[in-house]
């Protein structure tokens, strides 16, 4: 299975915002994220996104940036799960059943959510992104 935003296949998939953001729309059940994008037509539409947050003060700066062209990316409100211990348990709090364990062989942390579908990585919390995402695809 491949990142929806990138193509990168699961197993491969580094610790990033865009790992963050795809764990965040299948595992945890956050709605996708997008960022608002004027076309040439002046109409506004939807585009998949990547990147890192932004953020802004108040409304009134968020619409006079959007009269001056500036693309808003809704998602600063994602955990790191990737990258955050905190984060990644979270993911393991939601997705956590009779079969889950995790363990360390001496070389890579091994994450289970089902007795068939696992994930192993040098950095735990990189094996319950991966893990997670295979166990809910
Ligand atoms: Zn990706």
């Amino acid at each position: 299975m491949r990142c929806p935003h990138c193509e990168t296949d699961v197993d491969e998939h580094p610790a990033n915002r865009c790992l963050d953001a795809w764990v965040a729309e299948a595992a945890m059940g956050n709605p996708p994220l997008y960022q608002a994008t004027k076309k040439e037509n002046n109409e506004w539409g939807t585009t998949s996104i990547i990147g890192e947050p932004m953020s802004l003060s108040n409304c009134q700066e968020l619409c006079e940036r959007l009269d001056e062209g500036f693309v808003p990316d809704i998602r600063a409100g994602n955990a790191h799960y990737s990258t955050s211990i905190a984060a990644a348990w979270e993911v393991v709090e939601k997705l956590k059943n009779e079969y889950t364990d995790i363990d360390f062989d001496g070389e890579d942390w091994r994450v289970f959510f089902s007795t068939d579908t696992f994930a192993f990585a040098p950095d735990v919390k990189l094996a319950i992104c991966h893990a997670a995402l295979k166990a809910v695809l």
